[in-house]
């Protein structure tokens, strides 16, 4: 475990020599001590990106040649990925296969953002028909500049390929802040980029909290570029101290995203993509689908079922074989779901399964996965972002209020919905308010296709074209081709 900042392609000590303790979820042990960056670490980073993109080869390198980097990347994380995955674990909690997972996607970004590097070479430019013929006008690409990334604790490393890939690929540097809650694999990223031989000052990571490091990146007037991916309120600090300099700025916050069922459902079908739309990684998922709407014939069935799932599933140590559910990120996540959950009961809301912390599991952040019904449409747990392994149970009349109820929110998202009639789906999901639309599923995330919210959940979209479109500026190139004046 990386015990030092990467600015500059070196391995430098925080200035001020602070360090944070990372915790394990599962066992509440300290298992490193990560080195604290504070703004003087961001300002040194921050130089260090300016100079690689002013003066450095990166953004003078053709498309071609900086996916070969993003191609050796690409390759040793699929080589390390047994081993990246545990760290994973021990800093984020989650079961080893889905980190294992979270690494093989990792990896498969920074494949993709090579292919669209490379494409930028086969389409340099575009030519745009004007209506006046004495002039000719084109379009060209060119990287943004320096690109500061903020990045949460969910998905640790695969969070930090959906900015730093497309990012490289577009030619810009970057300085990334990883969550103080799971500093270990960026720092492994830093190394990777070593390793490749990336140009210094290309890829920087300072670790460090929130406020002492991620503010001062925010606020950096060397910063052209800021994206970042965490809660609203934070975002909304994000906002400000972009505006300040009018830095362009794209954001991925939170969601509380509907999963609206029909009766004509397949029962079991449905009580699998709910449990995988709410449990998988604990329900820290942006896009968890954490309010189901069952059309109400079918809600009692639907009900008997998903509770006798859900007591099935396996709780434990990430790294225990057979684990599906692990801890919560840290005891500050785990103490904020337990208030949720009770606030939304002193609401109204009954506990249909779980809503406590398992039995036999008294060390480590574990709740059982946990099933709210009966609430009003204005509880606490309806409306907000629990991010945690909770799901909210609601039942709906007909398609008009299903479709009124799911974006009755201040979020936009995800949203999902599931029926055998594909007519109802189609229309149902371009009526969602929401970013992004699962039919008959819940989750599926591809790199091709466009990431990110409506409403509070967001401005712009990471993943696919779209998330390189973030780190490059459009130009256009106007020529006046007549020998007569103008
Ligand atoms: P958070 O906002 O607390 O922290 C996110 C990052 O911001 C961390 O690196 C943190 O250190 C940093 N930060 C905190 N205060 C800061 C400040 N004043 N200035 C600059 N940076 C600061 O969020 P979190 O708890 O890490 O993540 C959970 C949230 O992220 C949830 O709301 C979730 O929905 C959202 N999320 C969204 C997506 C998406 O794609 N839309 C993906 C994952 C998570």
């Amino acid at each position: 475990m990386k015990q030092k900042l990467f600015i500059d392609g070196e391995w430098v000590s925080p200035v001020r020599g602070g360090t944070f303790p990372v915790v394990n979820p599962a066992t509440e042990e300290v298992i490193h001590q990560a080195p604290a960056g504070t703004a003087e670490d961001i300002d040194l980073a921050v130089k260090a990106a300016r100079r690689a993109f002013d003066t450095g080869p990166w953004p003078r390198l053709s498309g071609s040649e900086r996916a070969k980097y993003l191609r050796a990347i690409a390759a040793r994380l699929n080589e390390r990925k047994h081993e990246l995955g545990r760290l994973e674990v021990i800093d984020n909690g989650k079961p080893l296969p889905e980190a294992v997972w979270d690494i093989e996607d990792t990896a498969g970004c920074f494949s993709y953002y090579a292919d669209l590097a490379e494409e930028l070479d086969r389409n340099p430019e575009e030519i745009i028909a004007l209506a006046e013929p004495r002039f000719s006008s084109k379009v060209v690409r060119e990287p943004i500049g320096v690109a500061g990334a903020i990045i949460p604790w969910n998905y640790p490393l695969l969070m930090a390929s959906w900015k730093v890939a497309p990012a490289l690929a577009a030619g810009c540097t970057m300085v990334l802040k990883p969550s103080e809650l799971t500093p270990l694999t960026a720092l492994e990223l830093a190394g990777i980029a070593e390793e490749v031989g990336l140009p210094a000052g290309v890829l920087n990571v300072v670790t460090g909290l929130g406020p002492d490091a991620g503010q001062p990146l925010s606020e950096h007037p060397g910063v052209d570029k800021l994206a970042f991916t965490g809660s609203v309120p934070t975002g909304a600090r994000i906002m400000a101290a972009a505006a300040r300099d009018i830095k362009n700025v794209s954001l991925e916050l939170g969601g509380k995203s509907p999963f609206v069922v029909f009766a004509d459902s397949d029962i079991e079908k449905a009580v699998e993509w709910i449990m995988f739309g709410i449990f998988w990684n604990q329900g820290q998922v942006c896009s968890a689908t954490s309010r189901v709407l069952v059309e109400e014939s079918l809600y009692p069935a639907l009900m008997e079922r998903l509770v006798a799932e859900t007591a099935k599933i396996r709780i434990g140590d990430g790294l225990s074989d057979g684990t599906l559910l692990g801890p919560l990120v840290s005891r500050g996540q785990y103490e904020k779901v337990l208030g949720m959950i009770e606030r939304g009961r002193a609401e109204g809301a009954k506990v249909a399964f779980g809503g406590k912390r398992p039995a036999g599991l008294d060390t480590g952040y574990f709740l059982e996965p946990t099933i709210l019904t009966d609430m009003n449409e204005d509880n606490f747990v309806w409306r907000e972002e629990i991010f945690g392994p909770v799901v909210c149970v609601k039942t709906f009349m007909d398609e008009a209020d299903a479709v009124r109820m799911a974006n009755d929110s201040r979020f936009g998202l995800a949203a999902a919905v599931m029926s055998k009639d594909k007519a109802r789906c189609e229309r149902v999901a371009r009526a969602f308010r929401a970013g992004i639309v699962w039919i008959n599923c819940s989750q599926p995330t591809f790199t091709e296709a466009p990431w990110g919210g409506y409403k509070q959940s967001g401005i712009g979209r990471e993943l696919g074209r779209w998330g390189l479109s973030n780190y490059l500026e459009t130009k256009q190139i106007t020529s006046f081709n007549s020998e007569e004046p103008w």
